[in-house]
């Protein structure tokens, strides 16, 4: 059985890339008799405003979707905890006393999440009492697995380059946000029994992250779709902050959201914005 899932973070209202992102997810679950998910994920620390999930399931109804809701990450903390232990016992995390600014300063190589972590703390470990973020050592985790594939069902079969992104965080030093999202959400789809993950192809790169998780904590794999993303007129990522109305914005104004969903399965977008060009060959 196909299983989807959106799983919105509750930092800021839904905008009508969330919209595009829900109605995909829910029509290829449910196009083949199969389960659309919602999980809400709520641990990113004082960003998180869990009384938006509310407005979430207005917004998703007022779409006309239907949906299963599955446990939210605030819950899921100690699984989080738990399979940050395994691996680093298994020697494949290091802490990691840097900050953003040190390693903008220092790092030589930009990957697909911005500048690629230099290494620092890997040669000269922090004290004992210094704040850490816990990094996944990935040369170390890719000798151990070798070689990954994942498949995505437009672009086909990929080889797993989680390299590209350097040593990433998987604990954040910000304890009031217990895991990283790579950490988070690759369990989560694991334990909501996930078999098609679909999002955003700014999220195509984590994939090469999140297989080689699933490789090292042996979690099933699933297979991925990645979506074109909306685009305003200045050919940026829509964003609430930039001027696009909210969804609950729309639907306070009384606009038809089933149509709208309609609207976006046939491609008809509101004025002023376009689909990306695909990324990666997928629609
Ligand atoms: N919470 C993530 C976001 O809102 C979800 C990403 C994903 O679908 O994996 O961007």
């Amino acid at each position: 059985m196909i299983v989807t899932r959106f799983a919105p973070s509750p930092n800021g209202p839904l905008h009508l890339g969330h919209a595009l992102s829900a109605v995909v997810a829910h029509d290829l679950a449910k196009e083949a008799g199969g389960r659309f998910l919602l999980r809400i994920e709520d641990i990113d620390g004082a960003r998180s405003r869990p009384d938006l999930a509310d407005g979430f399931r207005a917004d998703l109804a007022w779409l006309g979707l239907e949906w299963d809701e599955v446990t939210p990450q605030s819950a899921r903390v100690d699984a989080y905890a738990a399979a940050a232990e395994r691996l680093r016992d298994m020697g494949l995390l290091y802490p990691c006393r840097c900050t953003r600014s040190q390693i903008a300063a220092l790092a030589t190589e930009t990957g697909p999440d911005g500048p690629v972590y230099p290494g620092t703390c890997k040669e000269a470990p922090p004290r004992k009492d210094e704040p850490v973020a816990w990094r996944l050592d990935v040369a170390k985790a890719l000798a151990l697995t070798g070689p990954l594939t994942w498949t995505d069902r437009s672009a086909g079969e990929q080889q797993a380059r989680p390299d590209l992104a350097g040593d990433v965080v998987l604990v954040r030093k910000d304890k009031t946000t217990p895991a990283s999202y790579h950490l988070a959400a690759t369990l989560d789809d694991a334990a909501d029994g996930v078999t098609l993950v679909t999002r955003g192809t700014d999220l195509f790169a984590a994939t090469h992250v999140h297989r080689l998780l699933q490789a090292l904590l042996h979690l099933p794999v699933p297979r991925w779709h990645h979506h074109a993303l909306l685009l305003d007129e200045d050919g940026r990522k829509l964003a609430k902050r930039r001027g696009s109305p909210s969804l609950a914005d729309r639907r306070g104004a009384g606009e038809d959201g089933r149509a709208l969903a309609d609207a976006l399965r046939a491609g008809r977008l509101p004025a002023g914005i376009t689909r990306s060009r695909s990324l990666h060959g997928t629609a």
